[in-house]
């Protein structure tokens, strides 16, 4: 309940909770949220929990994820929530699962790999390993670790 007091409940839309702390604008940039979009973005950095110590949390008004946007961000935040609010209410609580595979996103770290030329070649990667964690390029075999990741969102 003092989450919800530190940012304002929200109508409908997604809230992510159990970010680590220092990721919510990863997260953002995952989401390719710039701000720009005109729906309303709450950010809370550094909230005490008694988890984790301290985490991030990110509201989105009026969006819904796409289940390839989650896979990503469970790279990143691997113990995150969604919550999909509607009319204020929870209907769904999910807690992100690490996937095998990523496709369409990051970009490859090697300039020369195959989905990084003019072919219609989508990034797609395999999980290595959690922690560390490492992803595998399934055309070029380069292992990308997690600023790789972040580098190449
Ligand atoms: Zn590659």
């Amino acid at each position: 309940m003092e989450d919800e007091l530190r940012v304002r409940k929200i109508r409908n839309g997604t809230v992510i909770d159990h970010i680590p702390a220092g990721n919510a604008l990863t997260v953002l940039k995952i989401l390719g949220i710039s701000g720009k979009e005109g729906n309303t973005i709450s950010i809370a950095v550094n909230v005490p929990s008694s988890k984790a110590g301290r985490k991030d949390i990110v509201k989105i008004e009026d969006r819904e994820l796409e289940p390839q946007e989650v896979d990503i961000i469970a790279l990143i935040a691997p113990n995150a929530t969604i919550n999909i609010i509607r009319t204020f209410k929870v209907v769904e609580k999910n807690r992100v699962k690490l996937p095998k595979t990523v496709k369409g996103y990051p970009h490859c770290r090697n300039p020369n790999c195959v989905t990084n030329t003019n072919e219609p070649v989508e990034p797609l990667f395999t999980l290595r390993s959690k922690d560390p964690l490492r992803i595998r390029c399934h055309y070029c075999k380069i292992i990308m670790d997690k600023k790789d990741i972040i580098k190449n969102l």
